[in-house]
Protein backbone atom coordinates (compact mmCIF):
# COMPACT_ATOMS: atom_id res chain seq x y z
CA UNK A 1 0.00 0.00 0.00
CA UNK A 2 1.20 3.24 -0.78
CA UNK A 3 0.24 6.41 1.47
CA UNK A 4 0.76 9.76 2.31
CA UNK A 5 -0.31 11.10 5.47
CA UNK A 6 -0.64 15.12 5.25
CA UNK A 7 -1.39 17.73 7.96
CA UNK A 8 -0.05 20.88 9.89
CA UNK A 9 3.49 20.40 11.77
CA UNK A 10 2.40 19.26 14.94
CA UNK A 11 -0.78 17.11 13.72
CA UNK A 12 0.57 13.68 14.99
CA UNK A 13 1.69 12.72 11.27
CA UNK A 14 4.70 11.48 13.13
CA UNK A 15 2.94 9.62 15.84
CA UNK A 16 0.16 7.96 13.33
CA UNK A 17 2.83 6.73 10.95
CA UNK A 18 4.46 4.42 13.72
CA UNK A 19 0.94 3.07 14.49
CA UNK A 20 0.72 2.32 10.45
CA UNK A 21 3.93 1.01 10.19
CA UNK A 22 3.02 -1.74 12.85
CA UNK A 23 -0.12 -2.27 11.08
CA UNK A 24 0.83 -2.58 7.21
CA UNK A 25 4.53 -3.54 7.71
CA UNK A 26 5.76 -0.99 5.29
CA UNK A 27 8.13 1.74 5.95
CA UNK A 28 7.54 5.53 7.07
CA UNK A 29 8.73 7.75 4.74
CA UNK A 30 9.85 11.19 6.63
CA UNK A 31 11.48 13.83 4.55
CA UNK A 32 11.96 15.48 8.02
CA UNK A 33 13.87 12.59 9.68
CA UNK A 34 15.94 12.02 6.40
CA UNK A 35 16.83 15.75 6.16
CA UNK A 36 17.54 15.96 9.95
CA UNK A 37 20.18 12.67 9.06
CA UNK A 38 21.62 14.29 6.66
CA UNK A 39 22.14 17.63 8.78
CA UNK A 40 23.67 15.35 11.23
CA UNK A 41 25.88 13.58 9.24
CA UNK A 42 26.70 16.91 6.77
CA UNK A 43 26.29 15.69 3.58
CA UNK A 44 26.01 18.59 0.84
CA UNK A 45 22.61 17.89 0.88
CA UNK A 46 22.51 18.40 5.20
CA UNK A 47 24.87 21.41 4.31
CA UNK A 48 21.97 23.37 1.89
CA UNK A 49 19.03 22.22 4.40
CA UNK A 50 20.20 22.96 7.50
CA UNK A 51 19.70 26.73 7.68
CA UNK A 52 16.14 26.35 6.18
CA UNK A 53 15.18 23.85 8.36
CA UNK A 54 16.37 26.00 11.47
CA UNK A 55 14.36 28.75 10.51
CA UNK A 56 11.09 26.49 10.14
CA UNK A 57 11.13 27.24 5.82
CA UNK A 58 10.88 24.46 3.17
CA UNK A 59 13.67 23.17 1.97
CA UNK A 60 13.90 23.15 -1.61
CA UNK A 61 11.38 21.20 -3.81
CA UNK A 62 14.47 19.85 -5.90
CA UNK A 63 16.45 18.74 -2.85
CA UNK A 64 13.26 16.73 -1.23
CA UNK A 65 12.14 15.69 -4.49
CA UNK A 66 15.57 14.18 -5.16
CA UNK A 67 16.02 12.10 -1.84
CA UNK A 68 12.34 10.73 -1.94
CA UNK A 69 13.20 9.49 -5.53
CA UNK A 70 15.86 8.08 -4.04
CA UNK A 71 14.29 6.46 -0.60
CA UNK A 72 11.83 4.92 -2.87
CA UNK A 73 14.45 2.78 -5.20
CA UNK A 74 14.96 0.64 -1.85
CA UNK A 75 14.43 -2.27 -1.25
CA UNK A 76 12.29 -2.04 1.59
CA UNK A 77 9.64 0.62 -0.10
CA UNK A 78 8.97 -1.64 -3.10
CA UNK A 79 6.22 -3.37 -1.08
CA UNK A 80 4.95 0.22 -0.31
CA UNK A 81 5.20 3.30 1.99
CA UNK A 82 3.84 6.04 4.03
CA UNK A 83 5.37 9.22 3.47
CA UNK A 84 5.64 11.71 6.25
CA UNK A 85 5.81 15.56 5.33
CA UNK A 86 6.30 14.88 2.02
CA UNK A 87 5.18 16.39 -0.47
CA UNK A 88 4.28 19.65 0.82
CA UNK A 89 3.94 21.64 -2.21
CA UNK A 90 2.03 20.86 -5.47
CA UNK A 91 5.60 20.57 -7.64
CA UNK A 92 6.27 18.06 -5.24
CA UNK A 93 2.93 16.34 -5.63
CA UNK A 94 3.20 16.51 -9.29
CA UNK A 95 6.88 15.28 -9.00
CA UNK A 96 5.62 12.31 -7.17
CA UNK A 97 2.73 11.70 -9.56
CA UNK A 98 5.46 11.12 -12.64
CA UNK A 99 7.59 9.28 -10.03
CA UNK A 100 5.09 6.57 -9.54
CA UNK A 101 3.71 6.65 -13.17
CA UNK A 102 7.10 6.26 -14.48
CA UNK A 103 7.14 2.94 -12.32
CA UNK A 104 3.18 2.00 -13.51
CA UNK A 105 2.53 2.48 -9.45
CA UNK A 106 -0.58 4.58 -8.12
CA UNK A 107 -1.30 5.73 -4.73
CA UNK A 108 -3.94 4.27 -2.50
CA UNK A 109 -4.66 6.76 -0.72
CA UNK A 110 -3.86 10.08 1.26
CA UNK A 111 -5.10 10.59 4.67
CA UNK A 112 -5.16 14.05 5.75
CA UNK A 113 -5.52 14.63 9.94
CA UNK A 114 -7.77 17.87 9.95
CA UNK A 115 -6.67 19.49 13.19
CA UNK A 116 -7.39 22.65 14.88
CA UNK A 117 -4.12 25.58 14.13
CA UNK A 118 -4.93 27.34 17.37
CA UNK A 119 -4.32 24.05 19.69
CA UNK A 120 -0.86 23.39 17.47
CA UNK A 121 1.27 25.76 19.62
CA UNK A 122 0.26 24.20 23.01
CA UNK A 123 1.48 20.62 21.32
CA UNK A 124 4.58 21.93 20.11
CA UNK A 125 4.90 23.33 23.58
CA UNK A 126 4.50 19.72 25.42
CA UNK A 127 6.50 17.90 22.63
CA UNK A 128 9.49 19.81 23.67
CA UNK A 129 9.04 19.24 27.23
CA UNK A 130 7.91 15.81 26.99
CA UNK A 131 11.61 14.96 25.00
CA UNK A 132 13.53 17.25 27.65
CA UNK A 133 11.56 15.50 30.46
CA UNK A 134 12.76 11.85 28.65
CA UNK A 135 16.19 13.15 27.96
CA UNK A 136 15.90 13.24 24.18
CA UNK A 137 17.32 16.12 22.37
CA UNK A 138 14.60 18.87 21.46
CA UNK A 139 14.00 19.69 17.59
CA UNK A 140 15.58 23.23 17.17
CA UNK A 141 12.90 24.13 15.36
CA UNK A 142 10.38 23.10 17.97
CA UNK A 143 11.05 26.57 19.41
CA UNK A 144 7.61 28.61 19.63
CA UNK A 145 8.86 31.07 17.02
CA UNK A 146 9.92 28.80 14.46
CA UNK A 147 7.18 26.71 14.28
CA UNK A 148 5.08 29.71 13.50
CA UNK A 149 7.07 30.18 10.59
CA UNK A 150 6.36 26.53 10.04
CA UNK A 151 2.90 26.90 10.13
CA UNK A 152 2.65 30.09 7.93
CA UNK A 153 5.04 27.79 5.55
CA UNK A 154 2.13 24.86 5.60
CA UNK A 155 -0.46 27.78 5.26
CA UNK A 156 1.08 29.12 2.02
CA UNK A 157 2.69 26.28 -0.01
CA UNK A 158 1.42 23.09 2.01
CA UNK A 159 -2.36 23.73 2.45
CA UNK A 160 -3.36 23.59 -1.53
CA UNK A 161 -1.79 19.48 -1.67
CA UNK A 162 -4.97 18.08 -0.33
CA UNK A 163 -7.36 20.00 -2.76
CA UNK A 164 -5.08 18.65 -5.21
CA UNK A 165 -5.47 14.99 -3.92
CA UNK A 166 -9.23 15.78 -3.60
CA UNK A 167 -9.88 16.11 -7.51
CA UNK A 168 -8.39 12.37 -7.65
CA UNK A 169 -10.90 11.04 -5.19
CA UNK A 170 -7.97 9.52 -2.92
CA UNK A 171 -8.31 11.85 -0.38
CA UNK A 172 -9.85 11.12 2.94
CA UNK A 173 -9.89 13.58 5.78
CA UNK A 174 -9.52 12.30 9.76
CA UNK A 175 -10.49 14.46 12.82
CA UNK A 176 -6.79 14.82 14.06
CA UNK A 177 -8.36 16.27 17.53
CA UNK A 178 -9.62 13.25 18.53
CA UNK A 179 -7.58 10.92 21.34
CA UNK A 180 -4.54 9.45 19.51
CA UNK A 181 -6.13 5.84 19.59
CA UNK A 182 -9.48 7.37 18.05
CA UNK A 183 -6.95 8.71 15.02
CA UNK A 184 -4.83 5.48 14.68
CA UNK A 185 -9.07 3.90 14.17
CA UNK A 186 -10.13 5.75 12.01
CA UNK A 187 -7.35 6.13 9.79
CA UNK A 188 -7.27 2.12 9.52
CA UNK A 189 -11.11 2.19 8.86
CA UNK A 190 -10.52 4.92 6.15
CA UNK A 191 -8.02 2.37 4.08
CA UNK A 192 -9.74 -0.58 5.59
CA UNK A 193 -6.89 -1.97 7.28
P1 LIG B 1 9.10 17.70 9.63
O1 LIG B 1 9.91 16.74 10.46
O2 LIG B 1 8.24 16.99 8.61
O3 LIG B 1 8.32 18.68 10.46
O4 LIG B 1 10.14 18.56 8.78
C1 LIG B 1 11.10 19.37 9.39
C2 LIG B 1 11.63 20.40 8.40
O5 LIG B 1 12.26 19.73 7.32
C3 LIG B 1 10.58 21.27 7.76
O6 LIG B 1 10.22 22.40 8.58
C4 LIG B 1 11.29 21.70 6.48
O7 LIG B 1 12.28 22.69 6.73
C5 LIG B 1 12.01 20.42 6.10
N1 LIG B 1 11.18 19.54 5.24
C6 LIG B 1 10.70 18.31 5.55
N2 LIG B 1 9.99 17.80 4.54
C7 LIG B 1 9.99 18.75 3.56
C8 LIG B 1 9.41 18.84 2.27
N3 LIG B 1 8.66 17.83 1.77
N4 LIG B 1 9.63 19.97 1.54
C9 LIG B 1 10.38 20.98 2.03
N5 LIG B 1 10.94 20.97 3.24
C10 LIG B 1 10.77 19.87 4.01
Amino acid sequence: MRLILLGPPGAGKGTQAVRLVERLGIPQLSTGDMLRAAVAAGTPVGLQAKAVMESGGLVSDAIVIGIVADRIEEPDAKKGFILDGFPRTVAQAEALDRMLADKGLELDAVLELVVDQDALVGRIIKRADDAKAAGQPVRKDDDPEVFKTRLAAYNRDTAVVAPYYEKTGKLKTIDGMQPIDAVTEAMKRAIGA
